[in-house]
Order: C-alpha cells, then structure tokens, then sequence
C-alpha cells in the first residue's frame, strides 16, 4: 500500500444539514491523526461550521467555507427542504470554487476528493481533477442499498400503485427479505419521486458503484448480508464504525459537552431503570404525540431523561414539569453517546436514525422506535424483527396507554429481558469490530489507504 506522502491534499466535502458534518470532521480527525503528512481541508457552510466544535483540530485540518446556495436578499419561506434544495442546486459550483481555493490556499492539487454520498456530482469532478472520490454514507448499509436498487425496486414494485404493494418485501436483494415496501426511504417508490431530494438519492445510487471507495460508520457483523452485497457492487466498502466505541485522543474526538448536567442526574439512578427519549437533530413527533409521551411518562412513573428542541418545550402539557421534577429531566441537549453507555439506561425512545441507533447498540440499550423519516423506517423494522433488539411503537404513533405498555414490555417484560441480552451480544461484536485486527480497524486502515495514496 501506498505511504502517506506530503503530496496529498484531501478535500472534505461536508453537507451542511442533520447530522452529516459532525460525524464526517469526527472521520476526518482520525484519519488526520493517522496520516499527519496528509493535508485535510474541510470545506462546509459557515452555517454548519459554526455548529460544530472546531477547536482542537489537528494541525492538518483546515477549515474552509463553501457558499450556502443562497443568494444575497432571498429570504427564506420557511417551505420543507428550501435550503436543501437551495444549497443541493448551487453545490456542483460552489463546492469547485472552494476546492479552487482550498488548493490555491496551500499550493496543493487536491488528489482525493471525500465527500458525503448525497454529492453525486463529484464523480465527475474528481475525474475532471484526476482525484480519487471516497463517498461518505451517513447512514447503514440497508437505506444505501435501497437506493443502490432504486430502479429496481420501482421495476418490481411499479410506482404509481404502490398502495396494494405496502406488505411485499424486498425479497429479490440480498439481505433485504425482512424489508417491506412501506419500510422505504420516501421517493424510492413511496411518497414524491420528483422532489429534489429523492433525485438527489436516485443519482446518487447510480453514481457510487464509480467511487473509489464507499463507507459507512457501521460494523460489518451488524449485517454481513447486505455487506458482502455493497462490497461486491462498490470498488471498495468499508464499515469503519461503530465510533462510539473506537478508542480516542484529544486530536481525535470532540470533549464531551453537557451544559444541563444530564450525566450527573442519570449517576443518581438504578441499573437500566431510565428512559431516554430523544428524536435526534432533525425531527420532532406532532404536538399530540408529545403529549402521549408526556402522559405515558407520568402514568408509568418510569425515571426519564428527555432531549427536546427549546420551541418544543411549550407543547408539553400543563404543570408537566413541575410536577415531574423529582422524576425526571428534559433539556435541549445531551451527550448522547455517554447517556447510552451509562448502567442506568434501561430503554432508548428514539426515531432510530442511523447514528442514534448505532449509538443505542453500542451502549447495550433496547429501543422503542417511532421512525419519523428517511432511513428510520429500515432501521425501525430490523430492531424489530432482524437484529430483536427493540419494539416498535405501538399503533405506530404514541399514545399514552400504548406508550405506557412499551415502557413495560421493554423495561420489566421477559420480551425485554431477550432484546436486552440481543442488545448486549450486538454490543459485543462492535467491541470485537474495533479491537485489534477487529474488520472496523482493518477497513479502517483501507480507506486510509485510498483516500491518502496519490496513484492518479
Ligand atoms: N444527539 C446528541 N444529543 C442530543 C440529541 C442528539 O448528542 O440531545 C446526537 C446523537 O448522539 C446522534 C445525532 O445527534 O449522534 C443524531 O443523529 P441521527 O443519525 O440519529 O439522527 P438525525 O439527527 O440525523 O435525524
């Protein structure tokens, strides 16, 4: 394998929404840290960038804006995905201009171009800059393959029908015969296909199979079908992850931040006694729902950490809090991946996006899913019945008494018992997965390997 030379210069093309950059600068740390000659320039929105924790990085790591898409005056209307789509539009351009300067900056050509999967158009930028292209998957190998097949899904399924199709499964690719239709990821074959997010996906799948290499932050026993699959439609596939659980340095993770004490509260409580609820960066259930939540805590009287959005706060039912103080707490934020390590975790009410169930198998939590978008649905469905390691909610959305029964059967219920001894194995072959000569290691180092050599 090729070494680590002062000649290449990696750009990090970062989407700026969710929770896709933080995880990418937590990946690029790592590998600056295990190839110091290699320079790193991270180019992301300053939106994003000002959202992210930025001090500390290793000195091969330089930080750099690319424009939002949003031109000077607009104001936005606050419509579902505008500054997605403002930002997906413009970014073939943009992100040229601030690889342009990156290299002008430093007086390196770029030689591998990193990017988050969503930016299909990179294909042909590296080829344009005879640079490599790593694709950055934000998300599991079941969701990637959904999109990898999309057009194959819509021969199978047809796509203006689909309502009778719901049940079917997706039987005819590996490692997807537990998956149902109604399981898909919106603007595979369900919801709107001509949306610029699902032209984004539909794109992507077509362009990764030329990427130099694809990863993913999951671990490879998590699925070994759908795995050896990627791996034999991608030049490369790596699964690096789960990074929850992989060792750290200063230089190569961010300090935990918990600005409302919720680590200390949760030290005071029993062994696997605690619910924590949380919808990750990006959705939050309807009003009512939060008040099935709210409703079902109380009722059960199960001790309870909730993360939830400041504006949310205010659907909460009346006295809620207050008389919930002795109870439990809900905030803005947490350091999740410490909450769902600690001992006194006993359930994870979660939408289950990839990184916040990653996060719940590397802590041995069992979940109750309620999946909001995307992915979530996939992931949903193989806590359930693939890896038995949660429940779905029950009726599909919250209600108090339904809640109140999911709490039950997941913390005290013999149900319980067998997902929490699921939950502890899946754990365990994460730690292998990251120990020495564990497959997150060894691909690992693959994907050093091709995003530093400078074979082109
Ligand atoms: N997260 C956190 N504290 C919170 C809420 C969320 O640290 O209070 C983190 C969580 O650990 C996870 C990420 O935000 O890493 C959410 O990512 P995920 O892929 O689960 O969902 P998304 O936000 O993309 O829907």
């Amino acid at each position: 394998s090729e070494q680590p030379t002062t000649d290449s210069h990696v750009a990090i093309l970062a989407f700026p929404f969710g929770s896709h950059s933080p995880v990418l600068l937590d990946v690029t740390r790592r590998l600056a840290s295990a190839s110091p000659t290699t320079l790193f320039s991270f180019l992301n929105t300053a939106k994003s960038n000002s959202s992210l924790f930025l001090s500390d990085l290793p000195s091969n790591i330089r930080v750099h804006e690319v424009a939002d898409g949003v031109s000077e005056g607009y104001v936005l209307s606050g419509r579902p995905h505008e500054a997605f789509e403002l930002f997906i539009v413009a970014a073939p351009e943009n992100f040229r201009k601030a690889v342009a300067s990156a290299e002008s900056d430093v007086g390196k050509k770029v030689t591998c171009l990193l990017t988050d999967a969503f930016f299909w158009f990179a294909s042909d930028m590296a080829a344009e800059m005879k640079a490599t292209w790593v694709a950055f998957w934000a998300a599991g190998p079941n969701s990637m393959t959904a999109h990898l097949y999309t057009d194959r899904i819509r021969d199978a399924i047809g796509v203006n029908e689909v309502d009778g199709c719901m049940e079917e499964t997706l039987g005819f690719i590996p490692g997807m015969e537990k998956y149902r239709v109604k399981d898909t990821p919106d603007g595979v074959v369900v919801g709107n296909l001509d949306s610029a997010f699902s032209d984004t996906l539909h794109r992507m799948g077509l362009a990764l199979p030329r990427a130099d290499a694809v990863f993913v932050t999951s671990f490879e026993e998590l699925d070994p079908t759908l795995t050896n699959n990627l791996k034999s439609e991608f030049k490369r596939f790596f699964s690096i992850g789960p990074l929850a659980l992989l060792s750290s340095t200063s230089q190569t993770e961010t300090p935990v931040q918990d600005p409302y004490n919720s680590l200390a509260w949760i030290k005071k409580q029993g062994t696997a006694s605690v619910a924590y609820i949380s919808f990750g960066t990006v959705m939050t259930p309807p009003p009512g729902e939060l008040v099935a939540i709210a409703e079902g805590l109380e009722s059960s009287n199960v001790p309870f950490v909730w993360s939830l959005k400041e504006k949310n706060m205010v659907q909460l039912p009346k006295g809620f809090l207050e008389r919930t103080r002795e109870q439990g707490i809900v905030v803005p934020w947490v350091p999740q991946v410490e909450l769902l390590k600690h001992e006194s975790t006993g359930v994870y009410v979660t939408h289950c996006g990839w990184n916040s169930m990653l996060e719940s198998v590397s802590g041995g939590v069992p979940m109750i899913c309620r999946p909001c978008i995307g992915d979530n649905g996939l992931n949903g469905r193989a806590v359930e019945v693939i890896w038995e390691i949660g429940m779905m909610i029950i009726g599909g959305v919250f209600t108090r008494d339904g809640f109140v029964k999911c709490l039950d059967q997941v913390l005290v219920q013999d149900d319980g018992k067998k997902m929490k001894s699921n939950v502890e194995k899946l754990r365990e072959q994460a730690h292998q997965a990251v120990s020495a000569k564990g497959s997150s290691v060894e691909n690992f180092k693959g994907l050093l390997d091709v995003v530093v050599s400078t074979l082109n």
